[in-house]
């Protein structure tokens, strides 16, 4: 056994990933390295071995990349969401109640709709649609009538018509004003239809969040009704005699609102037009907070974009309190709180899974005993600062390298040097830049230039996934997920890395990894070996990841396997969805497979009669191409 592997251990890696800090609870490392997954958080009794069910899922034939979902985590987010809000309620002696609405567009799977639906029910877990297919998706899944259906987005008068009949029906579907103009429109169709809406406004804060989506909030955002539009609202709803049907008051802040500060500056702004509306004489039962509560992607703690400055204890608790504070003042009774999460309740509960192809790894080739007779002086200069480097002359010895390595450059460009000579400076200059690597981490401070070498000589792991189709996120707006291998976390991850997906494009990689204080520019991992398959899991992607995805390179859905913990800490698979094949990429790209076979048999026909194949080999060849059709977008071993 050699040295690094007795002294390292999975409590340094669990510290490495920082898993404890960012898994909520869900994941932790096990004695033999493996990533467990405890669908109620803590609860060691119940974990199950990440690896375990990748080798499960491959055994029945289905291959990496995989989507793995864990059932049984919207549960114990769905309950932690509730129990949060009521214990504060609680606690406050809050007269109202709380109740969630989870927004479809986060995760639209029927699988989520079904679980939330049904698990939420003793909750009464409502949805929020935000079109009419939501909408038609909600009305399908939902039969709990105390739960809150919000209907947001803009209405046409089939939306309208729908919410009304859904109304009609029993649901409590509340209508939210996203513009004025919708107004008289579902005032004409709840006549012509004799239904009575429930209505809720969206308004638009000034407070503003800061973060990718601080612009759906704030008054330059493009949804809901400024004041003055809002007492129109109320003007013309009160000639329409319909005043009480204004039920609810709606805002979303953005996404991902890393500091409590300003859920509590909205909270409070949004109090003051709600007491504003009632004393206006509307009776007014909901107060809607829309979503906004962050995931702790990098277990930062902190108001950094993908982390929070709150736990979800401090989130509830400083809502009731500031609904309370703001509308004791006023008299008003306390309302329904109603919280629109959809990130913080499915970001937990899937995970990408998927296989390390290759590697490249920037090792510079060894360097002649002596150099040849007839070189360049600055070739010569170059092995000279090699071996003059230490720890006293690193900087000096970084700027002499590229300076000669420039020199060479353009010496070869005008002709006065080799490309054999050329070759070797430029394993003199790696060689040199790995040196530097080395000693320069017996120093307590190193330039930004040299502490960025250790960054430019990681490896690249080929990864068999696509960055556009898992984790869009991840390519269109940086967004930070935790990325770490799912096994042999007892050994040292001795590599640093970044990560390049399968589609050919440049952009298709993972460089930006989290961290407790930064953004870490590479990951840590394991050395291959030829024994076993090395797989990395992508964690935190329930949330918006799915559905935004694109068919790059034409790679598409992957394999997704739902598994659903036992009591008893075992397992069992209650849905498994093949991924795309080829062919039904194809198709989505307007090719009808079928005449692609047609067209291809012609080809492979006319090179029989010109003699290229034999009609053996063409009937070999079809069957490829059929198989081809028939297969998986990805790296199939
Ligand atoms: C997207 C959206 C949400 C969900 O926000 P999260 O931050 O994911 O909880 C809630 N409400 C509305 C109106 C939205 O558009």
């Amino acid at each position: 056994m050699n040295h690094t592997l007795e002294r390292w251990n999975i409590t340094k890696s669990a510290e490495l990933y920082g898993i404890n800090e960012w898994g909520g609870g869900y994941f932790k490392i096990d004695n033999n390295g493996d990533v467990m997954v405890m669908p109620s958080p803590g609860c060691v009794k119940r974990a199950v071995s990440i690896r375990e069910i990748v080798e499960g899922i491959e055994a029945r034939g289905l291959g990496m990349p995989v989507l793995l979902r864990i059932e049984n985590i919207l549960d114990s987010q769905i309950a932690a969401l509730n129990d949060c809000f009521l214990a504060a309620m609680q606690e406050l002696d809050y007269k109202g109640t709380f109740q969630g609405a989870y927004p479809i567009k986060v995760n639209q799977q029927q699988q989520v709709i079904e679980e939330i639906t049904h698990y939420g029910s003793k909750y009464h877990h409502g949805l929020e649609a935000g079109s009419k297919a939501e909408l038609i998706a909600a009305m399908g899944m939902m039969t709990d009538k105390k739960a809150p259906l919000i209907c947001n987005g803009y209405k046409d008068e089939e939306f309208v018509d729908l919410a009304l009949y859904a109304t009609k029906i029993g649901y409590k579907c509340i209508m939210v004003l996203e513009m004025p103009g919708e107004l008289p429109l579902i005032i004409e169709r709840s006549r012509k239809l004799n239904a009575t809406p429930i209505l809720g406004v969206r308004i638009k804060l000034a407070t503003q969040a800061g973060g990718h989506w601080g612009e759906s909030g704030g008054e330059r955002s493009i949804f809901g009704l400024n004041t003055t539009q809002i007492i129109a609202a109320v003007d013309y709803l009160k000639q329409e005699g319909m005043l009480e049907s204004l039920q609810l008051l709606h805002y979303h802040l953005g996404s991902q609102i890393s500091n409590i500060r300003e859920i509590r500056t909205a909270v409070n702004e949004a109090c003051r037009v709600f007491a504003g509306l009632v004393q206006e004489g509307a009776q007014l039962k909901y107060l809607d907070l829309g979503g906004g509560l962050a995931v702790d992607y990098d277990g930062s703690q902190s108001n950094f974009l993908s982390s929070r400055n709150y736990t979800l204890n401090e989130y509830c608790t400083d809502i009731v309190e500031a609904v309370m504070t703001s509308l004791d003042e006023t008299g008003v009774p306390h309302p329904t709180i109603i919280t629109e999460s959809g990130r913080a309740l499915v970001a937990y509960y899937s995970m990408l899974l998927f296989n390390v192809l290759d590697v490249t790894q920037f090792q510079p080739d060894p360097l002649p005993e002596e150099l040849p007779e007839k070189c360049p002086p600055q070739i010569k200069y170059m092995y000279d600062t090699l071996h003059t480097l230490s720890v006293r002359n690193i900087q000096e010895c970084f700027n002499d390298t590229i300076y000669y390595r420039d020199e060479v450059r353009q010496l070869f460009n005008h002709g006065k040097i080799t490309l054999r000579q050329r070759s070797l400076a430029e394993k003199i200059f790696w060689t040199t830049i790995n040196e530097i690597a080395r000693v320069s981490k017996e120093l307590k401070h190193v330039t930004p230039e040299i502490s960025d070498i250790e960054r430019a000589l990681s490896d690249i792991y080929y990864c068999n996934f696509s960055v556009f189709q898992s984790l869009p996120d991840a390519w269109a707006i940086d967004q930070l997920f935790p990325v770490m291998p799912i096994h042999r976390l007892n050994e040292e991850p001795i590599r640093n890395a970044i990560i390049a997906d399968i589609t050919c494009d440049c952009d298709g990689k993972i460089d930006h990894f989290i961290d407790r204080h930064d953004i870490k520019r590479f990951l840590p991992l394991h050395e291959l070996n030829d024994s076993q398959e090395y797989y990395l899991g992508a964690f935190l992607v329930g949330a918006y990841q799915e559905t935004l995805g694109d068919l790059h390179n034409l790679l598409g859905d992957t394999n997704v396997v739902t598994i659903r913990v036992l009591d008893n800490g075992e397992y069992e698979f209650v849905g498994e969805l093949e991924g795309d094949s080829v062919s039904d990429i194809l198709s989505y790209v307007e090719y009808d497979p079928k005449r692609l076979l047609v067209r291809f048999r012609k080809t492979a026909e006319r090179a029989v009669r010109k003699g290229n194949i034999t009609a053996q080999e063409r009937r070999e060849i079809m069957q490829a191409y059929e198989m081809g059709l028939r297969g998986y977008t990805y790296f199939e071993r």
